[in-house]
């Protein structure tokens, strides 16, 4: 990897990490009130719930923003919350693949809204455009991390 130059420089991001959700459904965790003990959102919440989504408008806007400046950027949505609660996300996920046709995206997600419906849920994911889904299963009381990858690049 070469080194990394600033903006000005033409320099570019290697990672974008939208935060889709502000809050989360962990219940299982050892922090407050069954959130993960170790996540950033314990600065900011005393348990799961208390939602705030980003928008259509400002997710098309970031998308549009980033495939201008740094098209090859690997995408992440993570952060402070459980991305998938994002009643907008799959529509959010179809728009980063829009704006950014040739990078990965990826999601982070704690499982809650995939179980008993696994298999569907997955495709329904991948058929936006996604790549990559990080799922930690701590929410089925075991502490296994699996990537789903469907090759979608060319
Ligand atoms: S599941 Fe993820 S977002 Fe939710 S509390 Fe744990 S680390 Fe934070």
């Amino acid at each position: 990897m070469g080194k990394q130059l600033r903006a000005d420089k033409g320099g570019r991001p290697f990672v974008v990490q939208p935060e889709l959700t502000e809050g989360c459904s962990m219940r299982f965790g050892s922090g407050p009130g069954g959130l993960c003990s170790f996540c950033g959102l314990t600065a900011i919440r005393t348990g799961p719930g208390e939602y705030k989504w980003m928008s259509i408008e400002t997710a098309e806007k970031l998308a549009a923003e980033c495939g201008l400046f740094c098209p090859q950027a690997r995408v992440e949505f993570a952060m402070r919350g459980e991305p998938l609660m994002n009643p907008k996300h799959l529509e959010i996920f179809r728009l980063f693949r829009r704006f950014m046709p040739r990078t990965q995206l990826m999601v982070t997600t704690n499982g809650d809204t995939l179980r008993n419906r696994m298999q569907k849920a997955v495709d329904t994911i991948f058929d936006t455009g996604l790549n990559f889904i990080l799922l930690d299963t701590r929410t089925i009381r075991k502490i296994v991390v699996m990537h789903y990858a469907r090759k979608r690049m060319t």
